[in-house]
């Protein structure tokens, strides 16, 4: 008899990996588990120890509300049919061919792990920085731990204008002691202490109603204690192509509060946030073999022909004299080892969340994909979770429809903690992080802090052999 029959019944559950830990993946666990009339069983494989992928790594230290949607994906953890396996690091560890052998489906919910280049001269230079690692670096990511960033420079551009543009200017010019109480990387506090960033310089290429920051980020950066928002009353006003877009009421808010902040001058406070609008990076200048200034060109706004505006150089350009460069122009997928990918968009190419070969553009069956990895890097926390429910309703039409790509799981494979010990694989349960969890907070607690973080791999591996015989 076709195994297959019973798959999602009490009797034989729907296996699913989702590969990632971030929120994508807890919802469309959480999807799994409410899913009407299937039963699932969830492993979460995560490359790190710790979960929550841009959640812990990501948000901004002083975000703790946005952060403490945390406790929504513990609860999800704890339903019985959850395990989380981290510390185990696709196409490294495990590949696809061993998932296909251990479960009934597949979710890459692995998010967008690399940044945009502008492809700009001297973008390369030392002191020229990607805004991703510069967020690494400061919410205490492994990967971004050793980074260093020179803030002895009084100088800063950003480039791009969106939220994670605004996360980066405020850290750098917030009041370290109010940065010190959140769960900020320790050494990451220690720079800023000594930091001696003083202007930054945000750069829109469009105009105010085309700004991609919040009405939120923008008023936070524009409340904060030691540095006054600056904008030009000239690149606040609106251009005739943009005031039909005045009709959207988010973005009506965002400009009047915008023309209101360009007549207040430059205020008083002894550092400063230069928000401008219509101007593009053209080339990162260099003095040896460190970033002195940024030649940037004044845009004014055309049609893109699709309703929208795009920004054209007008040929008069201008220099800033700065010493250090974030660019914030968005994230951008990385590829995963035997998982299909598309190098342009930097998407896991998929219709409706079910993944198509690159090549072929033929459906892989019974692999999908959801969050930033399935429709690119935008949207907040919450965004994500309605996309998992939508992939989760996808997956349930293909359980009904008998639609599976393999014959599996392969009865005679054993349980997948096996294979992983027989690798050598230090996986790391949810139980385990819990642990890791507790040390943190201790240790936060202590120096009055929301949380010490671990913020090196061995050390985590460390801390649980101490308390586990790991
Ligand atoms: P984003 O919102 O897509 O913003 C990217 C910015 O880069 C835009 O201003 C874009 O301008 C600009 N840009 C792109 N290419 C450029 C180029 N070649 N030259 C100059 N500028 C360029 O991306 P993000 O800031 O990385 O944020 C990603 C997502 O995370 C967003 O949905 C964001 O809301 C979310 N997020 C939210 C929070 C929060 O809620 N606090 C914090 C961080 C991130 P154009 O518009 O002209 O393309």
């Amino acid at each position: 008899m076709d195994h297959k029959i019973f798959l999602g019944a009490p009797s034989r559950p729907l296996r699913v990996a989702i590969v990632g830990s971030g929120p994508s993946g807890f919802y469309a666990a959480e999807a799994l588990f409410k899913q009407p009339g299937l039963n699932a069983r969830v492993d979460m494989f995560e490359r790190l120890p710790t979960p929550y992928g841009l959640v812990r790594g990501g948000v901004a230290p002083d975000h703790q509300k946005i952060k403490s949607v945390t406790v929504v994906y513990e609860r999800i953890a704890s339903l019985p049919g959850f395990r989380f396996f981290g510390n185990v690091t696709m196409g490294r560890d495990i590949q696809v061919e061993d998932l296909r052998r251990h479960y009934d489906q597949i979710i890459y919910a692995v998010g967008c792990q690399k940044d945009r280049s502008l492809g700009i001269p001297g973008e390369e230079m030392a002191g020229n920085h990607s805004a991703t690692s510069f967020v690494g670096w400061y919410n205490g990511h492994p990967d971004y731990r050793n980074e260093v960033f020179d803030l002895s420079q009084e100088k800063v551009a950003v480039i791009g204008v969106g939220n994670v543009a605004m996360d980066v200017a405020r850290i750098l010019v917030e009041n370290p002691e109010r940065l010190a109480k959140t769960d900020i990387a320790p050494y990451a506090i220690e720079a800023l202490r000594k930091s001696r960033v003083k202007e930054i310089y945000i750069l829109g290429r469009r105009g105010p109603a085309q700004a991609a920051f919040s009405l939120a980020e923008i008023q936070e950066i524009a409340g904060l204690e030691l540095s006054d928002l600056v904008i030009k009353p000239d690149e606040a006003a609106i251009d005739e192509l943009s005031r039909t877009g005045l009709s959207d009421p988010i973005i009506k808010k965002k400009v009047d509060f915008l023309t209101e902040q360009s007549k207040r001058g430059t205020g008083s406070k002894t550092k400063k946030v230069h928000l401008r609008f219509c101007v593009s990076p053209i080339e990162v200048l260099a003095e040896g073999e460190k970033v002195k200034t940024l030649k940037i060109e004044k845009n004014v706004l055309t049609l893109d022909g699709k309703g929208g505006a795009r920004a054209k150089g007008t040929g008069r350009f201008e220099t800033l004299a700065v010493g250090l460069v974030f660019r914030s122009v968005g994230y951008h997928g990385a590829p995963i080892d035997g998982v299909s990918f598309d190098q342009e968009s930097g998407h896991i190419p998929n219709e409706q969340g079910r993944v198509l070969n690159s090549a072929t553009a033929t459906v892989l069956v019974g692999e999908y994909v959801v969050g930033w990895a399935k429709r690119g890097p935008s949207g907040l926390v919450g965004a994500n979770r309605a996309d998992s429910q939508a992939l989760v309703k996808v997956m349930a039409e293909d359980v009904s429809a008998r639609r599976f790509g393999w014959d599996n799981p392969d009865p005679s494979c054993g349980p997948i903690e096996t294979l992983l010990a027989a690798r050598g694989v230090k996986a790391v349960s949810f139980a385990d992080w819990k642990i890791l969890d507790k040390i943190e907070v201790e240790r936060g607690a202590r120096l009055g802090k929301v949380r010490e973080k671990f913020t090196s791999v061995p050390e985590m591996l460390d801390a649980l052999a101490l308390k586990l015989n790991f």
